[in-house]
């Protein structure tokens, strides 16, 4: 199955995806990641994104559409994959469709500007594998410590609450459109993530399974 996870920065994509990849066995794709690794290895693509992800603006799509052409041609996404953070631009979207690429399900995670805002600020990630925790909601079993890979846990640059204000506003502008855009094509499932991780995972793994 070929998925999308749609919703703001800090809507709990990235948690959800590791609950419907380990269900379904098929891999996350999340472009942050790529681009995180490839800021931290000093790639040229990585120093390109750069500043653009620091002042929590997109990437150029020519750039993103570049990763997830390269990334999608892998063996491990024979069987189905699902897309987190990708696509964020209707251009983007366009790109996924020329690919010849038969997405079946789109399911957007909504949570309101003000829940962002206050979750974004207690999120940590794991510097080496990129699972995803919170101080207050998603604990590891350590303090500090990531659960999958003993990596440490640290709060990422764009999370602090300015940039979450400008990745939010970018979030409306330029990506809030895909769910018009799914929804034509009869693709988009509507989730309320605003509850707890559980109750939105139930809720996403009942549209994922229908
Ligand atoms: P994320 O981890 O998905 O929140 O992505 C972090 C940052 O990476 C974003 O704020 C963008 O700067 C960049 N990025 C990730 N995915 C995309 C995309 N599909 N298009 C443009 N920029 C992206």
């Amino acid at each position: 199955m070929k998925i999308i996870l749609l919703g703001a920065p800090g809507a709990g994509k990235g948690t959800q995806a590791e609950v419907i990849c380990d269900r379904l066995q098929i891999p996350t794709i999340s472009t942050g990641n790529i681009i995180r690794e490839a800021l931290k290895s000093g790639t040229e693509m990585g120093l390109k994104a750069k500043s653009f992800m620091e002042a929590g603006q997109l990437v150029p799509d020519e750039v993103v559409i570049g990763i997830i052409k390269e990334r999608l041609a892998k063996d491990d996404c024979k069987n189905g994959f699902i897309l987190d953070g990708f696509p964020r631009t209707i251009p983007q979207a366009e790109a996924l469709d020329a690919m010849g690429i038969a997405i079946d399900k789109v399911i957007d995670i909504e949570v309101k500007d003000e829940a962002i805002i206050k979750r974004m600020s207690g999120r940590r990630v794991c510097e080496k594998c990129g699972a995803s925790y919170h101080i207050d909601y998603k604990k590891p079993s350590v303090d500090g410590v990531c659960d999958k890979c003993a990596g440490a846990l640290v709060q990422r640059k764009d999370d602090h609450p300015d940039t979450v204000k400008a990745r939010l506003e970018v979030y409306h502008n330029e990506t809030e459109p895909l769910k018009d855009y799914y929804n034509k094509q009869g693709k988009l499932t509507i989730v309320e993530g605003q509850d707890s991780i559980e109750h939105t995972t139930a809720l996403i793994l009942k549209a994922v399974e229908a």
